[in-house]
């Protein structure tokens, strides 16, 4: 039985319900043991997804892991994909952007288009991010990731499960969701997980190089991204834009 027949909107809500008063660890291994290799952690490697991607190594070390390798990513960021298969002797799978789709995108729109309109912006996304992402959930009943409440007002009602209907009705666990940025840093330290050499450089949050600064003190964590867009501008790729609402009162 797929997730898709067995998790219906009541079932998923009740799960929700549950899931708030579970900590990360229940909440990956529940999904692991539920889904087995039909759930996959997805993960830019930024600091989430790698206290994700540690705690799900030490329940199952063949954990299934994905990323999305969209042709603009810092060096930094494959570094850190090496060191992360040497400590953990996993296999990540990568999936790029459609050659096709790309070529034609580029070949119309030149090599950096984002910083002319957010239309165009998005349509990087969506090329580069989105369509990959689409195509690696096909055949998964759940996707984990390192959403967090605290990252954006967007995720600000992220559940720690939501039933995601633009993939066809499979689960999206999100265990961090009710993390503070301290707190997975308080993890990466005391677990020495591996993290981007990027944060040490001031940057609080990070994805394709030329879409991505340093932060100043005082600024959100995702200021850098896009920075050059307005503020009222969702600070997303469209990977996460429109998370379900929140199922429980607390
Ligand atoms: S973050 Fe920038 S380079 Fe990366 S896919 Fe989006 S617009 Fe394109």
């Amino acid at each position: 039985m797929t997730v898709r027949e067995d998790l219906d909107e009541a079932g998923v809500q009740n799960l929700s319900q549950d899931f708030e008063g579970r900590d990360a660890e229940y909440i990956i291994k529940w999904t692991l043991e539920r889904f087995g290799s039909r759930a996959s952690i997805c993960t830019s490697f930024q600091a989430e997804g790698m206290v994700i991607l540690d705690i799900a190594s030490r329940i199952e070390p063949g954990v299934r892991v994905f990323t999305i390798d969209t042709g603009r990513m810092p060096k930094e960021t494959h570094e850190l994909i090496d060191r992360v298969r040497d400590r953990y002797g996993i296999r990540i799978d990568v999936h790029y952007p459609d050659f096709g789709e790309l070529t034609q995108f580029v070949s119309k729109h030149g090599a950096n288009p984002f910083y002319r309109s957010q239309s165009l912006r998005m349509l990087c996304c969506e090329t580069r991010k989105v369509v990959p992402l689409n195509k690696a959930l096909l055949g998964l009943d759940a996707w984990i990731t390192g959403v967090r409440r605290s990252h954006t007002a967007n995720r600000s009602g992220a559940g720690k499960v939501e039933r995601d209907d633009a993939h066809g009705g499979i689960l999206k666990i999100n265990p961090l969701a009710d993390w503070t940025e301290d707190q997975v840093w308080e993890y990466i330290r005391v677990n020495d997980v591996p993290y981007n050499a990027l944060y040490d450089q001031g940057f609080t949050s990070i994805g394709c190089a030329p879409c991505t600064r340093p932060t100043q003190p005082g600024e959100d964590a995702r200021a850098g991204r896009w920075w050059w867009e307005d503020d009222s501008v969702p600070k997303e790729c469209g990977i996460h834009l429109l998370p379900q609402p929140r199922t429980t009162s607390s």
